[in-house]
């Protein structure tokens, strides 16, 4: 079900509960602002969320309310995941819903990291 992305924060959201380490991930990458771990309903070969530590529920509250360091770090960690993965030369795809129209379910800022094939169109139909 569709969340709203301007909503205020939820700390019992999924994400949260992984990042407090109360639900299990399987981590590919963690720093002092991100933490990556592979999508639970893969929708391609690869398929790794990248989130930040801070309670930000949606590309528009990180990117309104995020610190320099927070941006930064965050945007720094998305590339390092794409590089570590070996997706630079074929190529990956990055996408975050933001709120209903964009079809988002976790209210936690994340962004979806989609490689391991052509992905073919931008959005379905
Ligand atoms: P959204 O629609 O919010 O952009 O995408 C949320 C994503 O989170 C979905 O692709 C969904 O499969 C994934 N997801 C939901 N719950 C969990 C979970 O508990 N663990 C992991 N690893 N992924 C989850």
């Amino acid at each position: 079900m569709a969340v709203n992305g301007t909503g205020p924060y939820d700390p019992q959201n999924v994400f949260a509960r992984i990042l407090r380490g109360e639900l299990p991930c399987k981590k590919v990458y963690e720093d002092e602002y991100a933490l990556a771990f592979h999508d639970i309903a893969p929708k391609a070969p690869v398929h790794v969320l990248v989130i930040p530590k801070g309670p930000f529920v949606s590309f528009a509250d990180f990117s309104s309310k995020g610190t320099e360091a927070e941006i930064t770090g965050f945007t720094r960690a998305v590339g390092k995941v794409a590089r570590d993965l070996k997706l630079e030369a074929p190529g990956y795809r990055l996408l975050s819903n933001v709120g209903v129209a964009g079809g988002q379910e976790v209210p936690h800022f994340h962004v979806h990291l989609f490689g391991g094939r052509a992905l073919g169109a931008m959005l379905p139909g």
